[in-house]
């Protein structure tokens, strides 16, 4: 009888807690059934239990904080068992692979189809991580639908795991990559752009220095040569300025609403000398009725039209003729200037606004002018302006016509 005093509180404990209620109240509704010897034992088991139940509420905690970083993570994370099936993946994974669904059972080599890849998996060993640079195909048609993808380049690391376990790292570097491709180019680019004026005056100087200071005909012809490869090089330093500022993200607007038919005229009329002496025809086409009030940094437009209108001069013969205007389209101003020069091929018409793009320079009116920055550093205003810019041409010598759109100023704001 005393034992089944004893023993039903116990029960009821037991069954508190397989059900996981246990509290302050039930314990002591309990330990007052129970004989005194009884009641510490309860207390122990109480403060186990409620102990038990905090750290796994932690772990609980702690695995979907783990899990939240595994599937939003930007890199890819593949567990592998001994066998090199992929165990675990996640989402980052999936995508890099271009798989439809979680590719676990498979093995690493059918999935990834990366020769490197595997050998990488395959070499690593107890000793530490294994890095490598991978040249990446992604894209297993079958599984994505489409054909192989683009080329990436991949830095994985292998490392190995208790019981053959393989965890495998891949970051997607490609980005990086190109930027420093491109910041390598540039410095070249830069580099080549210097060397041949310097190395110009160099020579005008020694001439200079030789005796030719003392010659009253070839002495000033000398210093105008000078003057000539200063001015080129002041003007590729404010450009790489403009460059280097524009796509830093901190090329300043001073946005006004301004007339798109007095920027053209004023730009025509800059360039109008010019053309004349080049023998060239030069109109402006504006309708009289447009409404072409746009939003612009006038100063920052003026510079995007001159670069056009020197560039069709340039890049037209003599007796050609060159148009330049502007036209309301919905919410938007197009402006344009088109020549009748020497045209451009059509592989080279999105190329022409890459920066240090130079088509055959004895194509232009006066070989070795232009740094090749001008329609790069144009681009960078007229997107920045949220407009659009560019160039049609129907092939070599018959011509080229320049577009960009100016987002067109709300009635609201334009004061007639
Ligand atoms: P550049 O300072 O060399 O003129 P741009 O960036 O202004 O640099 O132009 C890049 C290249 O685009 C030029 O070298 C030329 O090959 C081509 N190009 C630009 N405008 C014209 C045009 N109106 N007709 C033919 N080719 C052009």
């Amino acid at each position: 009888m005393a034992g089944e005093r004893l023993v039903r509180p116990v029960r009821s404990l037991v069954r508190s807690i397989e059900e996981a209620e246990i509290g302050e109240q039930s314990l002591h509704d309990l330990v007052r059934h129970v004989p005194a010897e009884v009641a510490p034992l309860l207390y122990g088991l109480h403060v186990t239990h409620a102990r038990l139940r905090r750290t796994l509420r932690q772990v609980e905690q702690d695995r979907a904080e783990v899990g939240a970083i595994f599937e939003h993570m930007g890199d890819s994370v593949l567990l592998l068992d001994a066998y090199e099936r992929i165990v675990l993946s996640n989402p980052a994974a999936e995508r890099m692979l271009r798989c439809t669904s979680p590719p676990l059972g498979r093995s690493l080599a059918e999935v990834a189809r990366d020769a490197d890849l595997v050998d990488l998996v395959r070499n690593v060993s107890d000793a530490g991580p294994l890095t490598r640079l991978i040249d990446f195909y992604p894209g297993v048609p079958s599984d994505a639908g489409d054909a192989v993808g683009e080329r990436r380049w991949i830095q994985a690391v292998a490392t190995r795991l208790p019981e053959r376990r393989r965890l495998l790292v891949l970051q997607d570097i490609s980005e990086l990559r190109r930027a420093e491709v491109a910041r390598r180019d540039f410095v070249a680019n830069v580099s080549h752009e210097l060397r041949t004026p310097v190395a110009a005056l160099k020579a005008l100087v020694e001439t200079l220095e030789q005796g030719a200071i003392d010659d009253p005909v070839e002495g000033p012809r000398f210093l105008h040569l000078m003057h000539v490869e200063v001015d080129g090089l002041a003007q590729l330093v404010s450009e790489l300025l403009d460059l280097a500022r524009a796509e830093a993200g901190r090329l300043e607007l001073r946005l006004a609403v301004c007339r798109a038919d007095e920027m053209v005229r004023e730009a025509a009329e800059r360039i109008r000398p010019t053309a004349k002496q080049a023998d060239l025809r030069l109109d402006v086409a504006i309708d009289p009725s447009d409404e072409l009030w746009v939003c612009a940094d006038s100063r920052r437009i003026g510079q995007v039209l001159s670069n056009l209108l020197g560039n069709a001069t340039k890049f037209t013969p003599a007796a050609g003729r060159i148009e330049a205007g502007a036209r309301r389209r919905g919410q938007r101003v197009e402006l344009w200037v088109s020549d009748t020069g020497v045209g451009i091929e059509p592989e080279h018409l999105t190329r022409v606004f890459e920066r240090f793009y130079k088509t055959d320079p004895s194509r232009a009116r006066a070989a070795g002018t232009g740094t090749g920055l001008g329609l790069a550093i144009a681009k960078h205003l007229v997107l920045a302006h949220g407009g659009q810019i560019w160039v049609e041409s129907h092939g070599p010598g018959r011509g080229s016509t320049f577009h960009f759109t100016l987002p067109a100023a709300p009635p609201d704001l334009v004061e007639e």
